[in-house]
Formats: structure tokens, C-alpha cells, sequence
């Protein structure tokens, strides 16, 4: 379990070295942090019980429930001031929980007499607690995580009931569990020890340098896992493991593929529907792929041929994947990376070889060895690990095929095909994608599979889960692919392939025109300014949105410098970001969205409990308002922006008038204290029903509103916007987001504000028209759709626009109002 230590003082944080003191520079009395302070007052870092307070009342001890021992030192040398200004507040053996006042001090007088004020806040039991994070470089406030502990001795650590190994339990912190990226840190961390390092919970046990037994055993967020070690640099590899374990590992939310559709009407004969992994449209023959099973002896042919066998295959396997790896970059150099764990798995390899000593042949062995593997993950029942079963099989395939000589069947697919499958390995779909595949069309696999990440990266047109209906597509037949309905037409007559192709090629010659304008401005047909902005995550992404022909970026998630690390980004470093995002947008606006986290986006440094229902929970601008230093350093940072007034401010997941207000107040402060006087936007986006149904309340005061439909979708539908299970439901055309959106535009319009959308619906061809006729005259979307955005502006008028959202409206579900638009842009 682990503890988190919050700040005794407002201040700014520091790391140990830099206290001019060799006690605690050189951590003679233990571990931590120090404190510069800007606060007079010490207040508990914990829960606990005062076990010193000494005489000059300059320091002060505490031990906490769980036995981390602190000292808090104010200043250096202070205890020769004898108590002259100091007030301690506590006495010893009193209890105290965090937050409470322990010593007051006069600030100036202390600082005057003292060599420094710097306050260490030491742990000394450091050999019964491991620090594995620490806020340093940074401003703090009362009460905000300083450090976090893990036990890594003492009473946590028990000699097994085997009597030889130590062992250890930890609660996870991991927001998904041991994934298969965790899992990859956990088997580098124990490879850097000698010791036989497992992981259990219940009644499953994996070893900690194997992927897939770590993936096997099932955990989630909150569970309690068995950390057992043995062997002479246990104790160290245990601390190691428990120490990392302790810790989020930097997860960020899981990637995401674009949103998923299902028909919910029943399909006209001939239609087969999916989920749509990556949206678009294709028309071809479809080339069926059949996974053929490859053959394999059973027995083998004695233990040292087989086994050098499957080390040749295991090396050829493994220089295939990582020559992949080095070429593509992306998602395929992600999933490439996943594989090469695997195939390097030890947990795999001795499974295999106990089966090789056995008798078995190297082919034999693996498949047994892999198999079991997939049976364990399936055993979980949680989804997202059945999905990296895909994984498996795609290694399993990979080796047996290097072992057998056998030819991968994605050789033998024509250009222009749509593929179908019953399911596809990634390795395979990376083979296909240099022969000019059309689509693709598989009866199994969800919208999070790698593959479907894939296909989505690659910009193809794909469907999955489309179950048995897909087994009676014979080799050849002409299919139309529609993956923004979501459905494949398997017996189109003439009329429907026509009215298709035609569509088609209407769609590349709108592209190509599109490209050639994507640097005019956007007006609609009948003259009214629609801004088109991207949507950017770094400072790469603003060039390539500068490329495309974006006017600005209305949403720049300002996350991607909080996630991934151990302490929050200091005010420089954020505005050399921001600065950087500008100049690749000269003269355009760029709306920075303040930081967003919480949620599905965790940032570990920032200590949000475990809660039930992290969706409902601190997230967004609640986070950056319970820690002020935070927002304050962002808005100075954003401030500092020049040319001032480029850079606008945004504040995401706001539910009430009262956190425009307080973002406003601070950002004013900061402007009289920065000497800024031209004014500064800030716009609130809507995300939650409460926004929108109070988008006037938060328009009179807001300089503009701008719609998340991926979080209203989530809020309005009350559906998970990262649940497989619900992914089909959560599409944003649903009437009631689309209500929501027009009720947004309609009170924002009392008050003469802009509304944009930023969300994912922005980058949704069949939504443009819809979200125009609602009101919407700024539209955010991925940088590769704006030029296209752009070309659908150009086309309509307004009259048409607003009569269109009418009927839009008065749909009865998102499959309707995706056949309204699809009707809507075959007229046109
Ligand atoms: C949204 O919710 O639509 C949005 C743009 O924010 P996020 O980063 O949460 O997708
Ligand atoms: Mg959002």
C-alpha cells in the first residue's frame, strides 16, 4: 500500500542536493525533499503521531499510521535562534491528521536570521520506506503531493510459506492493471536482478520477467498482488519490484481507435453489419483469408535439434519484428514493439522447452506453450486483455511459420481487395498493407484491438465483430464496404454499385480538390465564416496542422506535457512548448485547453484517490481549482506567450459558472501581477449536460464555448467512452448529444458567443453539415480532415444547413440521423 506524503509548507519543491547542508544533501538523515517556503505555517504531511518536537521548536517528527517516519526541519541552523520565532502548535504524542497546523514561524525574522530557510522534509526510516515519486522543481501547496512511499521491509515484508523466499504485497496503482506495457517495465526492472522474482494474486502466480504471465494473472486497478522473491539479491529485487508496482507507471488512457457504429435498425437483405474500427468507404472483390493451420509433428526429433530449431526460428522471428519496428514508426512501431516482448518471453520459452524435453517437437512445444497462455488471458474474462490474444496467435503463426518454411498467407492477396477474415494478426496486416488492400471486413475482433488501431492509423476503411454473416461472403464477390454506416453490402445490384462507385470517385475528386484549396479561407456557400482549427497534442502536430491548412487550433492538449512523467513540467518548460505551438501557427489563434487530467488521463504526481467512478470524479479544471500552484503555473506560462492575446484559454470539463469565474479571477491576478494589460480569452468547453444546459449562464461571462462531444457523448448517454463493451452506443450523432448541441448554440446565441466543437465529431464528415445547421461557426478537427472540413463548408449554405439539423434532430436514434446524413450527402 502505498502513502502518500503531502506538503508540510506552500513553497516551492526542491531536490535534497540542493540544500547547502551535507546532512541532507548527503541523506545522512534520510531521503525526501526540500522545501523553499513561501508559507509560515507547518501543517501534518500525514495522518499520524508527533514523536519529537524539539526544544527550539525549529523541527518537528511524526510517525505515520503506517510507520514512516518524517522530520520536518525549518531552515538551517534555525536551532540556534533558540525558539525566537518559532510557535510550535503541537505537542508530542499528539495525534494529528493531514493538514493540521504543527508549527507557526515568523517568516521574515527567521529568514533573516537563519543561513536559509530551506526546509528538508526527510523520511528517516528509509530502510522501511522506498520513495517512488517526488514533486521537485515545482511550486507546492499545503496539502499536495510531496512524495509517494512504498513499504519495502519491516512488517510489509514476510518470509514465504516456503520458508526460502521474501515476499511482499502491493496494492496496484496501474489505472488498467498489469497491461502489456507495465508488464514490460516489470520484466526489465527483475531482469536487472539475480533473484526469482513472482507475482501472485489468488490463486495465480507468473513470473515477473514474463509478459504474457503477467497479463495472465488479470489484475486491475486497487488489487492487492504478491510480490515473492528468492535467491541472494532478493530483498533488493524485491524493493525494486514493489517499488515500481507502488507507482501508475506513467499509463496514460489506453489508445483509442475512432469511434464505433453499429446500425441499429434491422439491415436490408444483402447487409452485413459491423463496429466500425476505421472509418471511410471501399468497394472490391473480397479475398478471403484463410488461416490455414500449419501443419506440425508432434514428436520431435530429440531435445537438442528441436530446441536449436526453435532458437533459429525464434531469432529469424525476432529480426523480422524488430526490422518492422525500425522502419515504421506510429502505432505499427508500437504493437512491433509488444511482439518482440513477447517473442522474448521467458515464460513462453520454458514452457516450450519443458514440453521439448518432454519429447515434443519445437512446433509442437511452442503452439502447447502459447495455447495456455491464451486459455489463462481468456480465463480473466477482462476484456481488454482477451484482446492482446490476437497478439499471441500473431507470434505463435509467426514462429511456426519460420519453423515449417511456411509462406504467410497475406502474400497472396490482390491489390484493391477488401479482405476478409474471420479475424487478422497484426503482423499480418502489416504485411498486407504494402499490397494496396482496399478494406477490411472480419467477423471477430473489437474496437480496441491493435489491428483495429491499426487500420485507423493506416487510414482503412474497416469493420470488425461482424460475426457469422460473414462466412457466406464467397472468394470474388463484389462487395461495397460502407464503415461510416457500418455495414458491408454483400449482393449490391447494379443500381447500388453504381450509386457507390459514383460516390467513390465523387469522394476522391472532392479530396484532391480539397487539398489543392486547403489554404483559402472557409466560408459556407452563402458567404458565413466558419473557422477551421486543429486539434494538437505537441508541437509536431501544429506544423502538420499548418500543412493542412488549418486556421488555428481550437483545442491544444495541453496533457501531453503532464503525462509520462514524475512531476509536473515548470513554468519554462511549459511555455517554451507553448511559444514553440504558436510560431508554428504565426498570426492564428491557438486555444490551450488547460490541463485536463483525471479520469481516464491519470497523472500520478497528482494525487487523485482511488475513487468508484473516476469519471464523476476529479477531473479536468476540479483537479487544476483543489491545486492552485498547478493552474497558476500553467496560466503564467500561457501568459508569457508572445505575441499576448495569440493564446487563449480553455477550460475543459466545467460544470459550473463558479469555475469560469475562478479561472478568470486567477488568470486577472496574474495579468495585473505580470503587467499585462491586453486582455486574454477564456472559453469553457462543454462537456457535461450541465454546461450546455447552462450554456447562456456560462456564455455572459465566457469569451466562447467550445463542445467536447467525445465527454458529452460519454455524459449525455451515460456509456463509457473507453468501454468496449459499450462502444457500439457511444456515437455523438445520437439525437439527444445532437439536442444538447443545439441547445448549447441556441442560449450561447443570447449572448453573442461563438460556439465550436472540438470533439471527434468535428473530424465526422456525415456530423459537418448538422453541426453548421445547429449553429456551430468553429470547427476543430484532426489536422489530416481539415482541408476536407474545409471542402464540406464550401458546399453548403446555411438555409440548407439549418433544415438538414432540423430533421437531424427530430431523428429517433444515431442510426437514423447517420442515414439522414448519408442521404443528405448523396443529394448533394
Ligand atoms: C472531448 O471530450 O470531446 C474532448 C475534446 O476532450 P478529450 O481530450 O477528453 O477527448
Ligand atoms: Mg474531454
Amino acid at each position: 500500500m502505498s502513502l502518500i506524503i503531502t506538503s508540510p509548507l506552500r513553497g516551492w519543491a526542491t531536490a535534497l542536493d540542493s540544500v547547502p547542508d551535507p546532512v541532507f544533501a548527503d541523506r545522512m538523515m534520510g531521503d525526501g525533499v526540500a522545501i523553499q517556503p513561501l508559507g509560515d505555517t507547518v501543517v501534518a504531511p500525514c495522518d499520524g503521531e508527533v514523536t519529537t518536537l524539539h526544544a527550539a521548536g525549529h523541527a518537528v517528527a511524526l510517525r505515520s499510521a503506517e510507520g514512516a517516519e518524517l522530520l520536518i526541519h525549518i531552515g538551517l541552523d534555525t536551532v540556534m535562534l533558540n525558539g525566537e520565532g518559532f510557535n510550535p502548535l503541537v505537542a508530542v504524542g499528539q495525534t494529528v491528521a493531514r493538514g493540521d497546523p504543527l508549527i507557526r514561524f515568523d517568516l521574515d525574522a527567521v529568514g533573516c536570521a537563519a543561513t536559509s530557510l530551506i526546509t528538508p522534509v526527510i523520511v528517516t526510516n528509509a530502510e522501511a520506506f522506498a520513495i517512488t515519486r517526488r514533486s521537485v522543481d515545482m511550486p507546492v501547496g499545503e496539502c499536495e503531493a510531496l512524495m509517494t512511499l512504498v513499504p519495502v521491509g519491516g512488517d510489509a515484508r514476510r518470509r514465504s510459506d516456503d520458508g526460502i523466499s521474501i515476499e511482499q504485497a502491493v496494492t496496484l496503482s496501474l489505472p488498467h492493471g498489469i497491461h502489456a506495457r507495465p508488464a514490460a517495465r516489470i520484466g526489465e526492472t527483475a531482469r536487472r536482478y539475480e533473484a526469482d522474482i513472482h507475482l501472485s494474486i489468488g490463486d495465480k502466480r507468473g513470473d515477473a520477467r514474463s509478459t504474457v504471465a503477467l497479463l495472465a494473472l488479470g489484475t486491475r486497478f486497487g488489487d492487492a498482488v504478491t510480490v515473492q522473491a528468492r535467491g541472494d539479491d532478493a530483498e533488493a529485487a524485491l524493493a525494486a519490484v514493489v517499488a515500481l508496482l507502488a507507482t501508475d507507471m506513467g499509463e496514460g488512457a489506453p489508445a483509442r481507435p475512432a469511434p464505433a457504429a453499429v446500425p441499429a435498425a434491422p439491415l436490408a437483405e444483402g447487409l452485413i453489419g459491423g463496429v466500425i474500427a476505421s472509418p471511410g468507404l471501399a468497394m472490391g472483390p473480397a479475398a478471403r483469408l484463410r488461416q490455414a493451420d500449419i501443419a506440425i509433428a508432434r514428436e520431435g526429433s530429440g531435445a537438442v535439434e528441436e530446441r536449436a530449431a526453435l532458437i533459429a526460428a525464434r531469432t529469424d522471428v525476432r529480426g523480422r519484428i524488430a526490422a518492422r519496428a525500425d522502419a515504421a514508426g506510429g502505432s505499427v512501431a508500437a504493437v512491433m514493439q509488444a511482439h518482440l516482448a513477447l517473442i522474448d518471453d521467458p515464460e513462453l520459452l520454458a514452457a516450450a522447452e519443458r514440453r521439448i524435453a518432454d519429447g515434443a517437437s519445437a512446433g509442437f512445444a511452442w503452439r502447447g506453450a502459447v495455447h495456455d497462455q491464451i486459455d489463462a488471458l481468456r480465463a480473466t474474462g477482462n476484456a481488454h486483455l482477451i484482446e492482446r490474444i490476437d497478439d499471441l496467435v500473431d507470434i505463435e503463426r509467426q514462429l511456426l511459420s519460420a519453423l515449417t518454411g511456411t509462406p504467410t498467407e497475406a502474400e497472396t492477396i490482390a491489390p484493391g481487395a477488401i479482405l476478409v477474415a474471420d479475424d487478422l494478426l497484426p503482423s499480418q496486416l502489416i504485411a498486407l498493407s504494402a499490397s494496396g488492400l482496399a478494406g477490411i471486413a472480419l467477423a471477430r475482433g473489437g474496437p480496441t484491438s491493435h489491428v483495429a488501431i491499426l487500420c485507423a492509423g493506416m487510414g482503412l476503411p474497416s469493420l470488425v465483430a461482424m460475426g457469422d454473416a460473414l462466412d457466406a461472403v464467397e472468394d470474388g464477390t463484389i462487395l461495397l464496404l460502407d464503415a461510416e454506416a457500418g455495414h458491408v453490402n454483400s449482393a449490391p445490384s447494379p443500381a447500388e454499385t453504381d450509386a457507390f462507385a459514383q460516390r467513390l470517385t465523387r469522394r476522391a475528386a472532392r479530396r484532391e480538390a480539397a487539398r489543392a484549396a486547403a489554404a483559402e479561407a472557409c466560408h459556407s456557400a452563402d458567404g458565413t465564416r466558419i473557422e477551421v482549427f486543429a486539434n494538437i497534442g505537441t508541437v509536431d502536430d501544429a506544423a502538420l496542422a499548418a500543412t493542412q491548412g488549418a486556421e488555428g487550433s481550437g483545442l491544444v492538449r495541453s496533457e501531453f506535457l503532464f503525462l509520462d512523467r514524475d512531476c509536473a513540467p515548470s513554468e519554462d518548460e511549459q511555455h517554451a512548448a507553448y511559444q514553440a505551438i504558436a510560431d508554428a501557427l504565426p498570426g492564428k489563434p491557438v486555444i490551450i485547453r488547460l490541463l485536463d487530467i483525471g479520469g481516464d488521463k491519470p497523472a500520478a504526481y497528482i494525487p487523485i484517490g482511488a475513487e468508484e467512478n473516476p469519471a464523476l470524479g476529479q477531473r479536468g479544471i476540479r483537479v487544476a481549482l483543489a491545486h492552485p500552484e498547478l493552474l497558476e503555473t500553467q496560466l503564467r506560462a500561457i501568459l508569457r506567450v508572445e505575441p499576448v492575446g495569440q493564446c487563449k484559454i480553455m477550460i475543459p470539463m466545467v460544470a459550473s459558472l463558479d469555475e469560469l469565474r475562478a479561472v478568470r479571477a486567477s488568470t486577472d491576478r496574474l495579468r495585473g501581477e505580470m503587467g499585462i494589460v491586453t486582455p486574454v480569452e477564456i472559453g469553457v468547453m462543454v462537456e457535461t449536460p450541465a454546461a450546455a444546459m447552462t450554456a447562456d449562464l456560462l456564455a455572459a461571462e465566457a469569451d466562447f464555448l467550445s463542445i467536447g462531444t467525445n465527454d458529452l457523448t460519454q455524459y449525455v448517454l451515460a456509456m463509457d467512452r473507453g468501454n468496449p463493451a459499450v462502444a457500439a452506443g457511444v456515437d455523438a450523432l445520437h439525437p439527444a448529444v445532437l439536442r444538447m448541441i443545439g441547445e448549447t448554440c441556441r442560449l450561447a446565441a443570447t449572448h453573442g458567443r461563438w460556439v465550436g466543437v472540438c470533439g471527434g465529431l468535428a473530424s465526422d464528415p456525415a456530423a459537418l453539415p448538422i453541426l453548421i445547421g445547429l449553429g456551430v461557426t468553429e470547427i476543430s478537427a484532426v489536422p489530416g480532415f481539415v482541408a476536407e472540413a474545409k471542402a464540406v463548408v464550401r458546399r453548403l449554405t446555411l438555409v440548407e444547413a439549418r433544415a438538414h439539423a432540423e430533421l437531424a434532430l427530430q431523428c429517433k436514434s444515431a442510426a437514423d440521423v447517420r442515414a439522414l446524413a448519408r442521404a443528405f450527402e448523396e443529394t448533394r
